[in-house]
C-alpha cells in the first residue's frame, strides 16, 4: 500500500459495489466510502455496507462509511419532449404539477418539485438551469413564473435548477432524507453528509435525528447561503464538504478556488475534518489517464490542507475505479514529500491546553520517530495531534469500536485496532501487538506514545513515552 496522510474518499456505485472492487479499492488506497443516497434503494446500500464490512473484516482494516443524503435538490417536472432553448426564449413555471410542453415558437411551460421557491422569487433574479448550463432571468412573476433564457442549450426532464440569488428557504430535509437517516443510526454509519445545508440550525436538527447516536454529521457547502452563514455552520458540523459541484453553480465559478482555501483553512483551525470533492479526477470515468489540470487540482487541495479528497463519478460508474483510486494515491504521496508540515503557528495554534500533543509532535520531529501511538478514548487526542500536521504517522488505539472507525477521516491518523483498558503497559504491549499483526511495526524504530491517566478517561493524556529498540523488546516479551 501507498503510503500517504490525506484521505481518499471514493463514492461506491453500479461500477464498484462489489467484494471484489472494494478490496481493490481499499489496497489502492481507499480510506473512506460514501452510499450516495440520491440513487439506490435501502436493500441495494444494505447489501453494499455489508460487502464493505465484510471486506473490512477480511482485510483486518479499518474503513469508514459516509451516507450522503439527498437533500432538496431543486429540479424540473417532467417534458413531453427536450426543449432546444435559444437566447430570449420564454420559460413559464407554473405551481401545479404538469409535464412540461412547448406552447408556440420560443414559448415553454414547465412545473417544479418545490413550487413554494417560485413565491420567494424577483424579477430580475438569476435562475440556472440543467446544473448551471442555461441561465435565466425572471421578468414577471405572480402566481406563475416567467423567465428570459440567455443561450442556448437543451434541456430534458428531471433537470437541475439552481436559485443563486434567492433564499428559497426550503426544508434541508426532506421525508425521503428523514427515513434514509433512520436507515443511517439503524445501520450504525460513521458519517452523515448534509446536502444544501443553509445555516446551523439545518445541522441542530438533523443531530436531533440522530437521536443520541453518536454518527459524525459533514455540512455540504453547496449554497450561497451557506457560505454567508459558515462560522455558525462550522460551529455546530463534525466535518465539511467543499462541494464543488453544486457551489460552483450557486456563485460565480471563479470564485470556488478561493472559496476551497478558506474552507479548508476554517475546518483545519478549527480541527474538523474537510473533504475536497467533486470533478477531482473526472475525465477518468472514461479515461485511462487524468488531465494534467486534474492532477494539479488533487496535489493543490493536499497542499491547501484538505484532510480528505473524494472521488464521484470516477469510482462510482467510472470504467476503472481501482485505477482512479490508485492515481490519487500516487499524486498525493508525491504531493507530501513537499507538504507544508507543522502547521501550529500558520494556524495559530498555540494554545496552552494543547501542550501534550504539541510535545508529542515535537518530540517525535525531532527524534525523527517512527510512529506516534496514540491511546484515545474520544478520538481528540489523535485530532488534536493531527492538526498540528507532523510529519510522523499517527497510530491510534482506542476501545470505542465507533471512534475508530471515524478517525478514518483524520489526516495522518492509522486508526489501527480497539484495545480493551487494562493497566498501561499491557495496553502498550497490545498496542505494539497489534502493529506487529499488521506488518507496520518496526522492531528497530522509536516510538513516542501517549496514555492518560487515569486510564480511559477522555482528556486524560497526560504521559508521554519513548519507546527505543529495547523497550519495544521489553514489552512485546510481558
Ligand atoms: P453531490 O455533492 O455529488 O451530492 O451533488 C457534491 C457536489 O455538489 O459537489
Ligand atoms: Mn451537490
Amino acid at each position: 500500500m501507498i503510503e500517504k496522510s490525506t484521505k481518499i474518499l471514493a463514492t461506491l456505485g453500479p461500477a464498484s459495489s462489489n467484494p471484489k472492487t472494494i478490496e481493490g479499492l481499499i489496497k489502492a488506497g481507499a480510506n473512506l466510502f460514501r452510499l450516495n443516497f440520491s440513487h439506490g434503494t435501502h436493500e441495494h446500500h444494505l447489501e453494499t455496507l455489508k460487502m464493505i464490512r465484510a471486506v473490512m473484516k477480511k482485510l483486518d482494516i479499518t474503513i469508514g462509511v459516509m451516507q450522503d443524503i439527498s437533500g432538496p435538490k431543486v429540479r424540473i417536472g417532467d417534458l413531453e419532449d427536450k426543449f432546444e432553448l435559444n437566447r430570449g426564449d420564454v420559460v413559464t413555471f407554473k405551481q401545479k404539477e404538469i409535464v412540461g410542453y412547448k406552447k408556440g415558437k420560443g414559448q415553454y411551460v414547465v412545473s417544479i418539485n418545490y413550487p413554494k421557491i417560485l413565491k420567494k422569487m424577483k424579477v430580475g433574479e438569476s435562475v440556472y438551469l440543467y446544473d448551471g448550463i442555461i441561465h435565466a432571468k425572471v421578468i414577471s412573476i405572480g402566481k406563475n413564473v416567467k423567465v428570459m433564457i440567455e443561450n442556448h442549450g437543451i434541456l430534458s426532464s428531471k433537470k437541475g435548477v439552481n436559485f443563486p440569488h434567492t433564499e428559497i428557504g426550503i426544508d434541508v430535509l426532506t421525508q425521503k432524507d428523514r427515513d434514509d437517516i433512520a436507515w443511517g443510526v439503524k445501520n450504525r454509519v460513521d458519517f452523515f453528509a448534509i446536502s444544501f445545508v443553509q445555516n446551523a440550525n439545518d445541522i441542530i436538527r438533523v443531530r436531533e435525528l440522530l437521536d443520541g447516536y453518536g454518527g459524525k454529521i459533514i455540512s455540504k457547502i453547496e449554497k450561497f447561503d451557506a457560505i454567508e452563514n459558515i462560522d455558525e455552520i462550522i460551529e455546530v458540523s463534525d466535518g465539511i464538504m467543499v462541494a464543488r459541484g453544486d457551489l460552483g453553480i450557486e456563485v460565480p465559478y471563479y470564485k470556488v478556488p478561493t472559496l476551497q482555501k478558506m474552507l479548508i483553512r476554517k475546518a483545519n483551525k478549527k480541527s474538523i475534518p474537510v473533504i475536497t470533492a467533486t470533478q477531482m479526477l473526472l475525465s477518468m470515468t472514461t479515461n485511462t489517464s487524468a488531465t494534467r489540470a486534474e492532477v494539479s487540482d488533487v496535489a493543490n487541495a493536499v497542499l491547501d490542507g484538505t484532510d480528505i479528497v473524494m472521488l464521484s463519478e470516477e469510482s462510482a460508474i467510472g470504467n476503472n475505479p481501482v485505477h482512479a483510486v490508485n492515481t490519487m494515491s500516487n499524486i498525493i504521496a508525491q504531493t507530501e514529500k513537499i507538504y507544508p508540515y507543522h502547521k501550529q503557528k500558520a494556524l495559530g495554534l498555540l494554545e496552552k491546553f494543547d501542550i501534550i500533543e504539541k510535545s508529542v509532535m515535537n518530540i517525535a520531529d525531532e527524534l525523527k520517530a517512527t510512529g506516534i501511538l496514540i491511546l484515545t478514548s474520544s478520538g481528540q487526542s489523535a485530532i488534536k495531534i493531527s492538526r498540528f500536521r507532523p510529519k510522523t504517522k499517527i497510530y491510534a488505539f482506542t476501545h470505542n469500536p465507533d471512534v475508530l472507525t471515524q478517525l478514518t477521516s483524520i489526516w495522518g491518523v492509522t486508526p489501527v485496532d480497539q484495545v480493551e483498558i487494562v493497566s498501561a503497559s499491557k495496553m502498550i504491549k497490545a498496542m505494539l501487538k497489534k502493529l506487529e499483526k499488521r506488518g507496520i511495526l518496526d522492531r528497530k524504530g522509536l516510538y513516542i506514545s501517549t496514555i492518560g491517566y487515569p486510564l480511559g478517561v477522555p482528556g486524560s493524556t497526560n504521559t508521554i513515552k519513548i519507546l527505543n529498540e529495547s523497550e519495544i523488546d521489553y514489552y512485546l516479551s510481558l
